[in-house]
């Protein structure tokens, strides 16, 4: 009987073809391609093998029985460690850990294990091939454990990328998928048409399909430094913090990279960093180092080594306390290293970005990011999302703090104030909340949100009759630069029947005068249904008063600092006195906020301020207290009539 070599003969020349490419442009120091080479190297050796076994089983009688025997042993051992190696490659792939050590047994190396005491053992047992008396090769029983062998070792593959569905781009889980198949498929037509010697073959074929499709080089490295891009760092970061690894992250800034570019030059500052980035490469072997962007490294290490961190980090801090040496030139880069303790620290990739790009003050040359600074961060980090929840399932409230009429005695409008009480963090001022939320966006939807309620709120509870001209609402400085900030407010109010002249939107001073233009407009489109505005925060920023007049605020409010600051010194009284003179010269009229004592309220009556806000008349109050409150202030009985 002879067999059909053919297949065999392909799957050498395909294999010796991928083991070349591996070798000229694959980084082999990478695992990943390292499990990949000894794939590939193993398909060459088992084609060789089943070639020179097949051969020797054809004419056994020309072999010594040795020879026999041995061939046949090698070419199955090999073949029987292809299955796990496969495995372990599609782990690696994934970025996941995995270890091959024969030291520390692990679980998945049992069906192996099992393969490899039964091969040792056939030579007595026979249970997976032997030679009947004419010498012909016959297959044991065991042999289709071998089949199983293989199976499970893909079936695991299988639910590894099944397991890590969520966190692996979607390209690379239908590469793997389709490999795993094709891997699935060889072993079951292997194990129904035994003689149909397909299986190297394919096997080699799915192996050049992983070369020329999984990793596109140029897409992983960075192309000026040649080490991992960005790209690579969130991928592969992303995937280890999904596979629960703790690992450690040193970020490494040049914070004046620009400047050296500029006065030195593209061409030389690229050299630079190829040397910064290849420098750090060599410290620790196990490490990877990435260009995040120009002048930003990251050096993510293999496991949470404290002892070994620290030193990095000296190492780098030592380096970069020296000129860096390039040529002739000695570069004085200004440097801030950051040490990121994974997952302590940070446990999501967006955070960790965040983290990363974020610009830390610094002064000296060197500068350590202690850990103690991302505190702040994880705080915000954990607003952020509360935040989004709280928008998801409607969790803020609106509340309304009651605004005093010096002239009449009443109470004459109401701020609308937004409210977040968290299950975990408690109360969440919108003091800090509000700048997270303009940073990430989500104050559009919160402003929507405040917006709808108060008008809901004018239109169930009939202000009027309560004797309030209108409700504040705050705007930010992002909805100020939305374009179609009018067409929102207008259309709202139109959708609750209420009268625009029931909303007085107040613009923080600051923005006022960043944005004039595009706010000017939007605000004469919304003047034209009766809204008024008011300038909030007066006296914290630097304002052109000229400009600001000419856009035409209804009302100014005085920040309660400048009230506050009255009460301290001589100064800042005649500061505050003259501001609301000037504002009452220019015919506006005035609020001032933080009125927390008698003595504000007599002064500023006699002052001749209109309108006063503070907590000497009422904190923010929920929609129902608020609504009593004015009632009683302003005697009105729940008739309507003023009493
Ligand atoms: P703001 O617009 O200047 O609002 C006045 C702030 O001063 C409110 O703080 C109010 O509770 C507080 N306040 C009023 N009188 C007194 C007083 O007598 N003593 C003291 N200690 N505080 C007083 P709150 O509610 O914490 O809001 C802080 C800031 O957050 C607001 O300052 C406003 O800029 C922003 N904000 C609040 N709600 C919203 C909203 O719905 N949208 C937007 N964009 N910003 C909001
Ligand atoms: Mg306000
Ligand atoms: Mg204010």
């Amino acid at each position: 009987m002879i067999y059909n070599i053919h297949y065999d003969v392909c799957s050498i020349a395909i294999s010796i073809l991928t083991v070349i490419c591996v070798l000229t442009t694959k980084d082999i120091e990478r695992q990943e391609n390292k499990a990949f080479l000894l794939i590939v190297m193993n398909g060459l050796l088992s084609g060789i093998f089943d070639i020179a076994s097949a051969v020797a089983n054809s004419f056994p009688a020309e072999f010594p029985r040795f020879t026999l025997e041995g061939l046949n042993f090698m070419y199955l051992v090999l073949h029987a460690c292809v299955a796990m190696q496969f495995y372990i490659y599609i782990r690696l792939n994934g970025g996941r850990d995995i270890r091959f050590d024969l030291r520390h047994p692990s679980p998945y190396m049992i069906p192996l294990a099992i393969t490899l005491a039964v091969m040792l053992l056939n030579p007595f047992l026979h249970w997976v091939y032997y030679f009947d008396e004419n010498l012909r090769y016959c297959h044991g029983p065991m042999i289709y454990w071998m089949y199983a062998s293989g199976g499970i070792y893909i079936l695991m593959a299988f639910l590894d990328v099944a397991h890590y569905r969520k966190t692996t781009p979607w390209k690379r889980k239908a590469l793997l998928l389709a490999f795993i198949a094709a891997g699935l498929l060889t072993v079951v037509i292997q194990m129904m048409f035994p003689n149909i010697l397909i299986e190297l073959f394919m096997q080699s074929v799915v192996y050049l399909g992983i070369l020329v499709s999984i990793d596109d080089e140029d897409a992983t490295y960075d192309l000026v430094t040649r080490v991992y891009n960005r790209k690579t760092f969130l991928e592969d970061t992303q995937v280890r913090m999904a596979s629960d690894s703790k690992f450690d992250i040193i970020v490494l800034k040049l914070t004046n990279i620009d400047y050296y570019r500029n006065s030195m030059g593209i061409e030389t500052i690229n050299e630079v960093t190829y040397d910064i980035a290849h420098w750090l490469d060599s410290l620790d072997k196990a490490a990877k180092v990435y260009d995040l962007e120009s002048g930003v490294f990251a050096f993510r290490t293999d496991t949470q080594d404290e002892v070994l961190t620290d030193a990095l980090r000296d190492i780098l801090n030592e380096q970069f306390q020296l000129d860096w040496i390039h040529q002739e030139l000695a570069i004085r880069f200004n440097v801030q290293i950051a040490v990121v303790h994974i997952p302590d620290d940070v446990d999501t990739i967006e955070n960790l970005v965040s983290l990363i790009d974020r610009q830390y003050v610094s002064t000296g040359r060197t500068r350590i990011v202690e850990a103690n600074e991302f505190e702040s961060f994880r705080r915000e980090a954990a607003v952020e999302q509360v935040l989004r929840k709280a928008i998801e399932q409607k969790l803020f409230k609106v509340y309304f703090q009651p605004i005093w009429d010096s002239m009449t005695g009443k109470i004459h409008s109401g701020e609308a104030l937004v409210r977040l009480i968290d299950d975990e963090l408690g109360y969440i001022s919108p003091e800090e909340f509000i700048r997270i939320a303009e940073h990430n966006g989500t104050i559009i939807k919160i402003g929507e949100i405040v917006f709808e309620e108060v008008c809901r709120v004018i239109r169930d509870r009939n202000i009027e009759e309560l004797g309030l001209e209108f409700i504040e609402v705050n705007l930010s400085a992002v909805q100020c630069m939305q374009h179609d900030l009018a067409e929102y407010i207008i259309g709202t109010i139109d959708e609750y029947g209420i009268d625009g002249s029931q909303i007085n939107l107040e613009v923080t001073e600051s923005v006022a005068v960043q944005n004039e233009e595009l706010l000017q407009n939007s605000m004469d489109q919304m003047r034209k249904r009766g809204i008024t505005f008011s300038m909030d925060d007066f006296g914290t920023g630097y304002s052109n008063l000229q400009k600001v007049f000419a856009m035409g605020y209804d009302i100014v409010k005085i920040d309660k600092s400048i009230l506050w600051a009255a009460d301290e010194d001589f100064s800042a009284r005649v500061l505050l006195e003259s501001t609301i003179q000037m504002i009452k010269d220019m015919d506006r009229r005035i609020v001032v906020e933080g009125v927390e004592t008698e003595e504000h309220r007599n002064t500023l009556k006699h002052l001749g301020v209109d309108f006063l806000q503070g907590f000497f008349f009422s904190r923010a109050l929920a929609e129902d207290e608020f609504v009593e409150y004015v009632r009683n202030f302003n005697h009105i009985d729940s008739s309507g009539q003023e009493g």
